[in-house]
């Protein structure tokens, strides 16, 4: 059977970006065709300056939102990257068979360190090593697909990269995986800056739609998104990005495709208007269960437990061949 892996993030509220491009997906599709795996990758999250206490509290309410989105842990498994011991375990070969070269061409390292500079902040180690943290996440689960928004298939193919060269260098150990990314809104855009993705780290919450914005502020954030000059609607990432990317969100939330949709309509306005209902509408049902779960954090705690008993179990053969086959000593 085919293994899936992905995983999200405790930097920030879940955005429509990380829904659309992620999470829906992983619901309604792949837990139902694959053994898959979902974990919250806290560990990447303390690659950037973080707050403790707002990590803590964005892991639990992420693990709330995967399953009010319909992750069923009867499906597939829910758990927490720290969790399970494996990942950082394997993270060190990992980083032993990655070059630095390579760890710096990669463009999100580049964009957050920027970041991280111009906030004046200092960048740490694991900014540029995350990578190899990451290859050790899909790797540890000998996972064959890792269904993921359109940002991280550069992550994924470093990935598939060093897990060809160990296993040239060490025998076959690491099955190579491949990234596939969702037909519609891989990179959903930022509804002020339509040439930076939606990203839920992002300073500003004007352009991003979070899963648990009331649906007033979703309604006036997508009515106030910035459009394009001229007024003809149509589907053109390059000269209307703000306007394709309206038209992508509809098409996402209800069928169709983007430039079909773009002759529907006469207005800039009527199209924000219908892509803002379109996303209440998407959003309403994850919410109502998001309150349901909330109210019971014992129960989140339970899946997540459970499903770090079953990823524990997963990984621990994957990491221990990979071990003896560095060449270290098998603890016996
Ligand atoms: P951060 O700003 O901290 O990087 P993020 O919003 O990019 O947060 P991640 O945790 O890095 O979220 O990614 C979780 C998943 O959501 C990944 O599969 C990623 O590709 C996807 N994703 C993130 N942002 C978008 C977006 N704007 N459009 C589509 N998919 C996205
Ligand atoms: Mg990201």
């Amino acid at each position: 059977m085919t293994r899936i892996f992905s995983g999200i993030k405790p930097t920030g509220h879940l955005t429509l970006g990380n829904y659309l491009g992620a999470v829906r997906r992983w619901a309604e599709v792949d837990q139902h065709r694959a053994d898959a795996l979902f974990s919250i990758v806290d560990l990447h999250a303390l690659t950037v300056e973080h707050d403790p206490a707002r990590v803590r509290r964005l892991s639990r309410q992420a693990a709330t939102l995967m399953l009010a989105a319909g992750l069923d842990p009867a499906r597939c498994t829910v758990f927490v990257q720290s969790h399970v011991g494996a990942h950082t375990r394997l993270s060190y070969l990992l980083e032993c068979t990655a070059t630095d070269g390579e760890l710096r061409r990669m463009i999100q390292y580049k964009e957050k360190s920027v970041r991280a500079k111009a906030a004046g902040q200092s960048v740490r180690v694991s900014l540029l090593t995350y990578p190899a943290l990451m290859a050790a996440d899909i790797l540890a689960y000998r996972t064959d697909e890792v269904p993921v928004g359109d940002d991280q298939t550069q992550h994924v193919e470093l990935t598939r990269d060093l897990a060809e060269r160990f296993n040239l260098r060490y025998g076959p150990t690491f099955t190579v995986p491949r990234a596939t990314n969702p037909p519609v809104a891989a990179r959903v855009m930022d509804l002020q800056d339509p040439s930076s993705k939606m990203g839920k780290s992002h300073e500003s919450g004007a352009g991003i739609i979070y899963l648990l914005d009331e649906m007033d502020v979703v309604r006036r954030k997508v009515m106030r998104a910035v459009t394009d000059s001229g007024r003809e609607v149509e589907y053109d990432p390059v000269a209307k990005p703000g306007v394709a990317n309206l038209l992508e969100i509809l098409s996402a939330c209800g069928g169709g495709n983007p430039s079909e949709l773009a002759g529907v309509y006469e207005s800039y306005g009527s199209l924000k208007q219908d892509t803002a209902e379109a996303v209440v509408e998407l959003l309403r049902p994850v919410r109502a269960r998001h309150a349901e779960l909330a109210a019971d954090p014992g129960h989140v705690d339970k899946v997540l437990k459970e499903g770090a008993e079953r990823a524990r179990e997963m990984a621990r053969p994957v990491v221990d061949a990979a071990y003896e086959a560095v060449g270290l000593l098998p603890a016996g």
